[in-house]
Parts: structure tokens; sequence; C-alpha cells
């Protein structure tokens, strides 16, 4: 792994420093690049702490962070959430996370479903969702699955633990890596840096992106979630870009290891086998998603009912998540971001995920706090 030049304090106090921030607004000025440089994360998590923060006020002139696809519930295919709610309606209790509820699907959400009569739960984890079959035998009880590598773990670890009978896993998980090289492969490209999400890298472990920084000569830094680790990992990607450099490196060390958690892994591997996934606004994505291996076939919601969503993505007339997804606009570009579509009334699903862009520029709007 390449020297990161210093380490942060591991005081997470020592993380929300005005003065410190200042400090690294004054490195990061001291260097303006020559053309417009756009550096992309793919975290939701990551652009509430930009926005929150008020960040990007302190980025030099020519520089622009982006959030790609990095809300999970964003980019979860409507061909996905109408087999969701087609299980739903066939008479199956389906539990998910709160704001998969509330994603248009092809015809309806599973909220609407949920209104008129379907059995469509919240929870917190596949684990609830077992503990909800448990409690109901005679009932099959299907998990939707999504996430990336953070959460997947946790559905593996469902999966392998001989979970009832009556219990499956609609599993829609995906995989972070592939969709950085899907952004560097689909023109016009204009991505110079990635900012690489500090959670799913603790899983994955941040030599993971070294064949994506080198296929495409892009920087890639792993950087944690505090302001001055978002800005600590600006630096470094803008230090690579101003040096000509392309690698991997950590700004997350108290969190993040080159090889990550090989006990997470080892549940994927053991649980999942990678496959082709479609990502809603990227389309198919080779090897990005992660399909329940054979041997557990009999928890596999996909293999157990006879469920197919409609052909067609669902693109609400106006909406740019698309250009949002794959980095290419901001929600301000959408002419329909706060008029028609707010989170009280979404158009499209990057205003629905609490980590969607769309909705975190509504909730903080870029207002600076530091
Ligand atoms: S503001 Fe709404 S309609 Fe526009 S891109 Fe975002 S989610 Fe789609």
């Amino acid at each position: 792994m390449p020297h990161t030049g210093f380490e942060m304090s591991p005081d997470p106090f020592r993380l929300r420093d005005p003065l410190r921030a200042r400090a690294f607004a004054d490195l990061l000025a001291r260097w303006t690049p020559p053309r417009p440089v756009r550096i992309v994360h793919v975290c939701g998590t990551h652009e509430i702490t930009i926005a929150q923060h008020g960040l990007r006020e302190l980025l030099p002139d020519g520089v622009e962070v982006l959030e790609g696809p990095g809300c999970p519930v964003c980019v979860t295919s409507t061909r996905d959430l109408d087999r969701a709610v087609k299980l739903a309606e066939s008479g199956a209790i389906v539990c998910t996370f709160g704001d998969m509820t509330r994603v248009p699907g092809t015809r309806r959400t599973l909220a609407e479903a949920r209104a008129e009569g379907a059995d469509v739960r919240v929870v917190l984890s596949a684990a609830d969702a077992v503990a909800i079959a448990r409690k109901h035998p005679d009932r099959p009880v299907v998990f939707f699955a999504v996430g990336f590598e953070t959460t997947a773990p946790g559905t593996a670890a469902v999966l392998l633990d001989s979970p009832p009978a009556n219990f499956s896993v609609l599993c829609t998980h995906k995989l972070i890596p592939p969709a950085l090289s899907a952004l560097m492969s689909t023109p016009p490209v204009h991505i110079d840096a990635f900012l690489a999400p500090g959670h799913v890298s603790t899983v994955i472990g941040a030599r993971a992106y070294a064949e994506v920084a080198e296929r495409f000569h892009v920087p890639i830094v792993v950087g944690g979630f505090e302001p001055l680790d978002v800005l600590y990992a600006l630096w470094l990607a803008l230090r690579e870009l101003r040096e000509g450099r392309a690698e991997v490196e950590n700004a997350y060390p108290r969190a993040v290891t080159a090889d990550g958690n090989r006990r997470a892994q080892e549940l994927l591997a053991r649980a999942f086998e990678p496959c082709d996934a479609v990502w809603r606004g990227i389309g198919t994505i080779p090897a990005s998603g992660l399909r329940i291996r054979e041997d557990l076939a009999r928890w596999d919601a996909e293999r157990r009912f006879a469920i197919e969503g409609e052909p067609g993505e669902e693109r609400p007339p106006g909406c740019r998540c698309p250009d949002v997804l794959m980095a290419r606009a901001v929600p301000a570009d959408c002419p329909l971001f706060r008029t028609a579509c707010t989170p009280l009334s979404p158009v499209g699903p990057c205003m629905v995920g609490t980590e969607g862009a769309c909705h975190v520029w509504y909730r903080y709007g870029g207002r600076p706090k530091l």
C-alpha cells in the first residue's frame, strides 16, 4: 500500500475541528488544476458529510465532487422492485429496509402495495426477517436484500445459519469495484479520481480497487466519514493528480486495511457468487451483483417463485436520475428538483433514498457548518 503522507488523529472529536478544516482548505487551495477536475464518490454517507458540512465551499476553483451510484436504494432496478411487489401481492410477507418501500416500480411502490392489503414489513436486517419467518411458519417470508458489500455479509450469515424453510431472500446485493469500472468505461467519461467508500472498504480492503486504478489510470482514495476524513482524502486525490500518479491510497487507516475483513469475505464467498446485475440508471454491469449459491438455492426467492419484473426500466419524464447516478449531473441540474420532486413527493429514486444525492441536497443544500 502506498505511503499516505501522514496519519489522522484517532480522536473523533478532532475530526470536526474548524481550525484543522481551515488548514486543509489552505492546503487544497495551493494547487489550482490547469483544467476542471471531477472527483466522484459512490457513497451516500460521503455526500451527507460533504453537504451537511459545506465542504464544497472549501474546494479550490475548478474542483468539483459528485456522487455517483452510491445509494443502494437508488440503484435497485425497477425489475427487481417489480418482483418484490409481485411477491407481496401474491401473499408473501415481504421484508425490506424502510426506504425501499417508497421507491417507484413500474406500477407501484411496495408501500402502495401494502396500502392495498399486501403484507410489507420494514426491518433493520436479514435477521429481523428470519425472526418474522419463525413467528409465521405457515407463510412465505421473503427478505428483499439490497445494499453493497457492507450489508451483504449480514444476509450471507443468515443464509448460512439454516434459516426456516418458509424464509427466502430476493437477492439484489451489488458490488462497488465493478461499478467504478462501468463509470470509467461508459462514454462520455469525465472522472479524474474516486473517493472510495470507507464502510465498503472495511469489508473488501483498499487493495480491492487496485485493478480499477491501474486499468483506467485513475487515483482512488479510501475515505472516512468525518469532515476532516473527507478533506484529507480529497487532498490525497488532488496530490496524486498533481503528481501524475494513479494509485490506491488509504485515508481511513483507523478502520480500513489493505486486505479488509477476511471473515466477512469468507461469508460472502460461501453464500454468493458474482453475477451480472442491472443498476437503475446505468444498465447491466458485468459481475457486479451477488447471486445465492446453488447449495443454498432453497432459500433463493428467485429460484423458488416464478416471478418476473417488467422488461423495461421506468424513467419518469424529466427525471435526471440516470445522469446523477452516472455522476454527470448534480441534483440542481434537474428541472424537477425542489419543485415537482421533493422527499414528500419523490419523482425519482434519488429523492427517495436518504443516501440519494437529490434527497441529501434537498435536506442540506450545501449549507456550510464549519
Ligand atoms: S430531483 Fe427528482 S426527478 Fe430530478 S433527478 Fe432527482 S430524483 Fe430524479
